[in-house]
């Protein structure tokens, strides 16, 4: 029996392949890590708008993903906790909204105008994304409670750099991307993030900075995300974790568009052999990478190691000339970084972690502390005041950080009068919360969220 199947977003537009039919894709091999799903409807081919097409449609994306990371990667054995199935909710309610939590990926709707409802699980560049979020966790747990900018931004990134490689897995899509963006070096279906949930960001907030897809086809340059604005106009660069991390994701796309510059015989083909080999460079590096306030350029270092390691450095030049073209200098690669040629890279070590206190900044976070990695002895009067340049400053990155936590609403705090934290469930848009750990009071993640809006109760039913 066929499914109803949108590959990339229902707002991608008509250079991308429409809504088609086909075969739902198997469960994952035995001992191949996937997915668990509730109460799941009849296989069939139904009508975008239904439970039944959006099961569907979520699941075949998901699988999707999956099946990209394992082109580059190999077999996906464990998720996060060492799980071999990761909870699918496609449909958990009003929001605008989608997350990965570690005990779930969940999706929402939300009707943006009389009938017009917004299923962030329609669009598999959203679905890709998320399960993105829960693949690098698996690989790298270590980041999660991470409070650099750049951390951050580099989860996102690699959500959406997993929903580009998922689209360039499929074959029609490569065909139709090919036709439109015959270098890739323009504007186009498959580098435009997540349409739909844009426009519907659009409907609900107009003027809000996401209200214009992320773009992996960008010019933006490196600069401290702290020294950005907080917020800014639909689509343009700030100081906030999705839309910084189009710096990275830029990167990717010219890598890929660098590496299928050199083929010798353009098409479809050689475009997925570009694709999964960026791919394979991006997730060996992000295994690898040094924590540090830097991130992307640590990212990216990583990533020329590898190549170096896997491919004698035959790409180190590609590699080189799409992080420059963002202001991100590599730099020279030590031949001694990576291990025996084609072996895999170690995973990086965790660095030492030390409490940075987050003094000064909420009534409710005196006294707590986060762990951060150290790349450099703090400034003797507390970063807060931290010279101009001293950009590894840690407590200054991670007290920037936390101030636009506070500033987006985003930490769970308890109401005045209140003991403990507590947030409405629905429309809870807080990604961190203050935890009681081995006798300290610690703010730590709860999730990765999707909906970069403002917080609870902007969308609670008219
Ligand atoms: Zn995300």
């Amino acid at each position: 029996m066929a499914i109803h199947f949108i590959p990339n977003d229902p707002r991608a537009g008509r250079a991308a392949p429409p809504l088609r039919r086909q075969a739902k894709r198997p469960e994952p091999a035995e001992g191949h890590a996937g997915f668990s799903y509730q109460r799941p409807p009849p296989e069939g081919v139904a009508a975008p708008g239904t439970p039944q097409f959006l099961f569907w449609q979520v699941r075949d994306a998901a699988l999707a993903a999956l099946r990209a990371w394992e082109a580059c990667a190999g077999p996906h054995t464990r998720w996060q906790g060492r799980r071999t199935r990761l909870p699918l909710r496609p449909d958990e309610g009003e929001d605008l909204n989608a997350f990965y939590d570690r005990a779930t990926v969940s999706f929402f709707h939300q009707e943006v105008a009389p009938g017009r409802v917004v299923y962030a699980g329609a669009s598999t560049d959203v679905v890709a994304h998320e399960v993105g979020h829960g693949l690098l966790d698996s690989v790298r747990a270590d980041l999660w409670d991470i409070t650099f900018l750049e951390v951050g931004a580099f989860h996102e990134a690699f959500g959406d750099c997993l929903g580009i490689l998922t689209a360039l897995e499929d074959r029609a899509t490569r065909v139709a991307l090919l036709a439109q963006a015959p270098t890739l070096r323009k504007r186009n279906f498959v580098e435009s993030f997540a349409e739909e949930l844009a426009w519907g960001i659009g409907r609900a907030i107009p003027g809000h900075n996401a209200a214009e897809p992320r773009h992996a086809h960008n010019r933006f340059h490196f600069q401290i995300p702290s020294s950005l604005p907080a917020d800014g106009p639909p689509g343009a660069l700030i100081n906030e974790v999705h839309s910084f991390a189009m710096l990275f994701t830029g990167c990717f796309w010219d890598l890929i568009a660098g590496l299928y510059a050199r083929a010798t015989t353009p098409g479809p083909a050689a475009l997925r052999t570009a694709a999964r080999r960026a791919g394979k460079l991006l997730i060996a590096g992000a295994r690898a990478a040094v924590v540090t306030p830097r991130f992307f350029l640590s990212v990216g270092r990583a990533m020329a190691q590898a190549d170096l390691a896997l491919h004698r450095g035959r790409h180190l030049d590609t590699l080189a000339a799409a992080f420059a073209g963002h202001g991100l200098v590599l730099g020279p690669v030590a031949a001694g970084g990576g291990r025996a040629r084609g072996a895999a890279l170690p995973a990086a070590a965790p660095g030492p972690l030390q409490p940075v206190p987050l003094t000064g900044l909420h009534p409710q976070l005196e006294g707590v502390v986060v762990l951060a990695p150290t790349v450099r002895a703090a400034g003797p009067a507390g970063a807060r005041g931290a010279p101009p340049g001293s950009d590894e400053d840690t407590a200054a990155e991670v007290q920037a950080f936390v101030a636009g936590l506070l500033a987006r609403r985003r930490i769970a705090l308890a109401p005045p009068g209140a003991r403990g934290a507590a947030v409405a469930p629905r429309h809870d848009h807080t990604t961190h919360e203050v935890r009681e750990l081995r006798g300290q009071r610690r703010l730590v993640r709860k999730r990765f969220l999707c909906a970069c809006h403002a917080g609870p109760g902007l969308f609670s039913a008219r």
